[in-house]
C-alpha cells in the first residue's frame, strides 16, 4: 500500500524541509489517497530525487482551509531506474490520441516524446496542449513508480526531429515504422541480448494516421533511420506507437538486472 502513495511534486514546491502543496495534490492526498495528519508517502520531484514526506498537521481534509503543506523527513535513495533510453518519435493523431501515447508510452519506460509536425498532420498544437501532455507524463510517472519523467518535447517539423536524432553523441540506432512496406521486424532489428547497440539508446519513429509520405521515409532513410515493421496488419497510429515502444523497451528490460526495491527507512 505504502508503494502506491506517492506525489509527484515540483522542485520549486521544496523549501527546505518544507513542502507547499498544490490544492489538487492536496485533494489527491487526502481525497483519493485518504491519507489524514501525520500520514506518509513519498513525494518525488520527477527528476530522480525523492523523500519520505508527513502530511501536516491542519492539512487534514477536516481542516481544508489552512495551507497545504507536508515535512519531508528523509531523502530517500531510489534504485536506479532501468536505462531504457528510448525516445519515441511520433506523428501527432488528431483530437486528443496523443494524450493516450503519452500516458502509455510513460508507463513502458520511454525517456524522451518527441511530438513531430509530419506532412500529414499539420496542425500545430496549442501550448495548452503541451503543458497537459506534460501533466498526463507526470501523472503516469507516478501511477507507474518510475522515479523520472520522461521528457516531452515541444512538438518540431519532421526534419527538424529527424536532425535533433543526427545531433546525438553517441548515435542511437533509429528506426522508423512503416506500414505496407517491405522491411525488417522491428523485432528482429533490436539486437537481441547484446548490449552495446542498445546502450546508445533508440530512436523509434511513427507516423500519423494516413501514414509517413514517400518523401518522409525517403528523408529518414537517408539520414540513417532504417525502415522496420510491426507485422502484417496495419495498426492504428496510437497502436502502433505503443506496440513499437513494448518491443523496445521489452528489449531493454531483458537486459537488466533485478531492480531493487525502493529503500525506505523504518516508521
Ligand atoms: N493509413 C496508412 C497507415 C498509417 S498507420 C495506410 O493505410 O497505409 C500509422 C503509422 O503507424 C504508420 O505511419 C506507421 O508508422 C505505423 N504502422 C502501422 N502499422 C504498421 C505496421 N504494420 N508496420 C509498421 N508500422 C506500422
Amino acid at each position: 500500500m505504502a508503494q502506491s502513495r506517492r506525489l509527484i511534486v515540483d522542485p520549486t514546491q521544496v523549501q527546505g524541509n518544507h513542502l507547499a502543496l498544490t490544492a489538487e495534490q492536496h485533494h489527491y492526498l487526502c481525497d483519493i489517497l485518504r491519507l489524514r495528519s501525520g500520514d506518509r508517502f513519498i513525494a518525488l520531484d520527477g527528476q530522480g530525487q525523492a523523500w519520505q514526506a508527513v502530511l501536516k498537521a491542519g492539512t487534514a481534509v477536516e481542516s481544508s482551509r489552512s495551507p497545504y503543506t507536508a515535512t519531508l523527513l528523509a531523502p530517500l535513495t531510489l534504485p536506479s531506474e532501468p536505462l531504457s533510453p528510448i525516445t519515441l518519435m511520433t506523428a501527432l493523431p488528431k483530437g486528443n490520441a496523443f494524450d493516450e501515447v503519452v500516458r502509455q508510452a510513460t508507463e513502458l519506460g520511454v525517456m524522451r516524446i518527441v511530438p513531430v509536425l509530419s506532412d500529414r498532420t499539420l496542425l500545430r498544437p496549442s501550448v495548452q496542449k503541451l503543458e497537459r501532455w506534460r501533466r498526463i507524463a507526470l501523472e503516469a510517472t507516478e501511477q507507474s513508480e518510475r522515479a523520472i519523467a520522461p521528457t516531452i518535447l515541444d512538438p518540431c517539423p519532421f526534419p527538424v526531429a529527424v536532425e535533433q536524432w543526427q545531433a546525438e553523441s553517441p548515435r542511437p540506432m533509429a528506426a522508423m515504422c512503416v506500414a505496407r512496406r517491405e522491411a525488417i521486424h522491428l523485432l528482429n532489428w533490436l539486437p537481441g541480448m547484446t548490449k552495446s547497440p542498445l546502450a546508445a539508446g533508440v530512436w523509434v519513429a511513427v507516423g500519423p494516421e494516413g501514414g509517413w509520405t514517400e518523401a518522409e521515409v525517403a528523408q529518414a532513410i537517408a539520414a540513417g533511420f532504417d525502415p522496420v515493421s510491426l507485422g502484417g496488419p496495419i495498426l492504428r497510429a496510437v497502436t502502433a506507437a505503443i506496440a513499437a515502444v513494448c518491443l523496445v523497451s521489452a528489449a531493454y528490460q531483458a537486459q537488466q538486472p533485478d531492480i531493487p526495491d525502493i529503500h525506505r527507512p523504518t516508521d
